[in-house]
């Protein structure tokens, strides 16, 4: 197979998105009550705004009564935790969303750590960390468990093939592996670490970038026939990272010129589309399933919680 180009299948994560939303809004029709959700913003980053108001958006496509609490961004550590702990006792909240990343002066794990794991819809508690280690997860982090459905409702086979993650963060690489395992792939997790990055890659029928560097991931890491489902989201400004990321695409090269930004994922796109046999695009690909999944555990913490 090897030097064959196979142009692969775009793996369209808007399209499963509404899929699942679609369920998602079904499943809430069904219930007797509407779960409830409450974010917690502090302070006024931009990019955390976005993010904040599409995944309310959501909540209101899907039916879910959503609250987004404000608090400016000189909050102490103690006054957050006073606000989760609320939060926690307040019966009418299913989930509790903390929108990351917390202002330097707030203790980050300290407040992710007094979040009632029965509420933590993000799925970053170290119980839920841990029920999903153990093999019985209960709410998982988003953007893994995307990956995942991407995969389903694409009909890949998982079991028995060679899944490599590069990256082990505990908010993507780490969860990544741990549930291509629990679908009987077998796993191997690279790190900045790994010896000979391109070599074990490779060996990846399944490969998952959650790196955080721009079309880092070329053709040397790519067995040509590999799924490829690229996590990053990076935004380049320097001409010269563009035009090497975008060889294959002048048009996003000329769209650069013009907006002096652009975004990439961590895989080279032209790579990628020529070598993979089906690949998420960025944008478009793995970032859609977030807020999908987002909902989705907000309706699983409704149910597990209210029994
Ligand atoms: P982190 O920075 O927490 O983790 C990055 C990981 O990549 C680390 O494990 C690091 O290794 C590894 N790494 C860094 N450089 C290299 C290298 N040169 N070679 C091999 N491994 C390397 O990032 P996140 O996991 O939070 O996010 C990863 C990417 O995914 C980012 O681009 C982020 O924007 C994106 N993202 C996208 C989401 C979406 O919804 N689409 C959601 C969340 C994240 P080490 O541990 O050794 O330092």
């Amino acid at each position: 197979m090897i030097g064959i180009p196979v142009s692969g299948r775009i793996l369209n994560g808007n399209q499963i998105r509404d899929e699942i939303l679609a369920e998602v809004k079904q499943e809430i029709a069904a219930l007797a009550y509407p779960p409830g959700l409450t974010a917690v913003l502090v302070g006024e980053d931009p990019a955390s705004q976005i993010y904040v108001r599409n995944k309310m958006k959501a909540c209101e496509t899907v039916g879910i009564r959503s609250k987004t609490l404000r608090p400016s961004a000189d909050i102490t550590t103690e006054q957050l935790l006073a606000i989760v702990r609320d939060l926690n006792s307040d019966d009418s909240v299913d989930g509790i969303l903390v929108q990351l990343p917390l202002p330097p002066q707030v203790d980050t794990q300290q407040v992710l750590l007094a979040v009632d794991p029965a509420k933590d819809v993000d799925g970053f508690h170290p119980v839920n960390m841990g029920a999903l280690a153990t093999g019985a997860p209960q709410l998982v982090p988003c953007t893994p468990a995307g990956l995942i459905e991407i995969l389903k409702r694409s009909d890949i086979p998982i079991a028995g093939k060679q899944a490599v993650v590069i990256g082990r963060s505990n908010i993507v690489g780490k969860p990544a592996a741990l549930l291509l395992l629990m679908e009987n792939a077998t796993v191997t997790i690279c790190h900045s670490r790994t010896a000979d990055l391109p070599a074990v890659c490779r060996q990846a029928d399944i490969l998952v970038a959650a790196i955080g560097r721009g079309a880092m991931v070329t053709r040397d890491y790519i067995k040509p026939g590999a799924v490829v489902l690229d996590v990053g989201m990076n935004r380049l400004t320097d001409a010269a990272d563009v035009e090497r990321a975008f060889s294959a695409h002048p048009a996003k090269i000329a769209r650069f010129r013009e907006k002096g930004t652009a975004l990439v994922g961590d895989v080279h796109p032209g790579d990628m589309e020529e070598l993979s046999s089906a690949y998420t695009p960025v944008p478009g690909g793995v970032g859609p399933l977030t807020i999908a999944m987002l909902m989705k555990n907000s309706v699983r913490a409704a149910k597990l919680r209210r029994g």
